[in-house]
């Protein structure tokens, strides 16, 4: 349907200062779902890959955790008639192992597993010298140190690749943002390492729909380099993050009324 795009291309956009756009639910919730959404995803036009959840970390037992590996059929699926690349998010070496073996196109780590150099080191060792692209979000607590510490773990298993995602960090009680941007974390890791490619996660920031606009203008601002935006066929009845996900013609209208970087319009 649409032209292919690859890993490497998504890469080549991020080096030449173009915005990335990954988006699709939070989680893959039946084949269906998965399909339909990067069906209509695709038809925007403006979406350089796909997102979806196939092992959810929940924050209790009993909600739905994922479909689990049978969900990587669905998003291989997705590709073949899109030609959207996919990424998925890695929390054990066995995670890894499925969607190296899977061919999923890149991986990311997400803000609960970051928090745990343990967990990072696991997935450093089983994503060694990959020469698919590794995001890895901010930790759940705003420690700076901490994110730039998983960031060196992965370069240091030769892993070319590795990107950031910026999700806002966690809050106690009820607050405006799910997760508080701290805009200048994101910017201070930034400075450090200024080859990092950086992408906003409005979504997680969010929580909310109706806040999604202006995080993503921020970041865009900012001069991150794209975003990741939770999308799905029915928000309001997905399995999980109802609140903050939005249609994928939604998405489409959102990312129309951003105004872009000067060189990229
Ligand atoms: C997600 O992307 O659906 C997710 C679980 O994100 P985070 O790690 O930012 O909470
Ligand atoms: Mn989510």
């Amino acid at each position: 349907m649409e032209k292919v795009a690859t890993a490497q291309s998504i890469w080549q956009k991020l080096q030449q200062k173009q915005p990335v756009i990954i988006s699709g639910p939070c989680s893959a919730e039946t084949e269906f779902q998965v399909l339909e959404t990067a069906i209509r995803l695709a038809k925007t036009g403006r979406v350089d890959a796909f997102r979806a959840g196939v092992w959810k970390p929940r924050t209790k037992p009993g909600m739905f955790e994922g479909v689990g590996t049978e969900a990587l059929q669905w998003l291989k699926k997705a590709r073949e008639i899109t030609g959207l690349p996919l990424i998925v998010e890695v929390a054990t070496a066995r995670h890894v192992e499925e969607c190296l073996k899977e061919g999923i196109d890149m991986v990311w780590i997400g803000a609960r597993t970051t928090v745990n150099p343990f967990s990072v080191q696991e997935l450093a060792d089983a994503l060694q010298g990959t020469t698919i692209p590794v995001f890895i979000k901010n930790p759940l607590n705003p420690d700076l140190e901490l994110w730039q510490g998983s960031i060196e773990r992965l370069k240091k298993a030769n892993i070319a690749h590795v990107g950031v995602i910026h999700r806002g960090f966690s809050n106690y009680g009820n607050t405006e943002y799910r997760n508080a941007p701290m805009w200048h974390i994101p910017i201070e890791l930034k400075r450090r390492m200024p080859e990092l490619p950086m992408l906003c996660d409005p979504s997680h920031i969010c929580g909310r729909r109706d806040l999604l606009f202006e995080v993503a203008q921020k970041a865009i601002n900012l001069d991150y380099d794209g975003l990741m935006i939770e999308t799905h066929i029915d928000p309001d009845n997905a399995w999980s993050d109802a609140k903050q996900q939005i249609t994928p013609e939604r998405l489409a209208e959102l990312l129309q009324q951003i105004e872009w970087r000067q060189e990229t319009t």
